[in-house]
């Protein structure tokens, strides 16, 4: 993934947190797809080929598939990652769907790195405090792999200081500063 694909997707996150008007953890996909109008439903895990989910776009519609069969923290971060598609401008011409190989492209990375910077904002999880797998997992309610990368990308920004550098990381910040403000952890490790 170059930096401008990276660039792209973190900021395409912070678009969405700010126009869905989000201020609190756990966020909610549920909540997010059907403001932007996306319909989502479920299909078993062999409908899917075995995939965690698929985004179909059609004429008059555009619908997210779920793999019922993972558990729900997967299931989250799958409806992020096919939102993020949408939003970063994947999806081409009508019927399209993506998701349809295994390959991890440029575009399955960036839609991982939409996913992961709704679900687990940076800033929120500095301003509370937070660092370890545990913590994300729990709070964030992500699987606990996606956690432990989220641990180790959290790491190196708070080793490099890197918070708030951006104006829409700002607001984003501001925008959740009363739920951090209350839940944020009384002590240090
Ligand atoms: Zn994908």
């Amino acid at each position: 993934m170059t930096y401008g694909v990276y660039r792209q997707a973190r900021n395409a996150s912070w678009h969405c947190l700010l126009d869905c008007n989000i201020r609190e953890l756990p966020v909610s996909p549920a909540v997010i797809v059907r403001l932007y109008g996306l319909d989502c439903r479920y299909r078993t895990a062999e409908a899917l080929g075995g995939r965690s989910g698929m985004i179909i776009r059609q004429a008059d519609s555009t619908r997210i598939y779920i793999n019922r069969q993972e558990s729900i923290f997967r299931q989250r971060f799958t409806v992020l990652h096919e939102l993020g598609h949408y939003l970063l401008g994947h999806l081409g011409d009508v019927p399209f769907s993506r998701c349809e190989d295994e390959l991890r492209s440029s575009e399955e990375q960036a839609a991982d790195k939409f996913a992961i910077d709704v679900l687990a904002p940076a800033c929120v999880l500095w301003g509370m405090g937070i660092r370890t797998a545990d913590e994300i997992s729990s709070l964030c309610r992500i699987s606990y792999q996606a956690a432990v990368f989220r641990a180790e990308r959290m790491r190196l920004l708070y080793q490099r200081g890197m918070f708030l550098a951006h104006p829409l990381e700002k607001r984003v910040y501001a925008q959740f500063l009363p739920y951090i403000r209350k839940n944020r952890k009384q002590f240090p490790e």
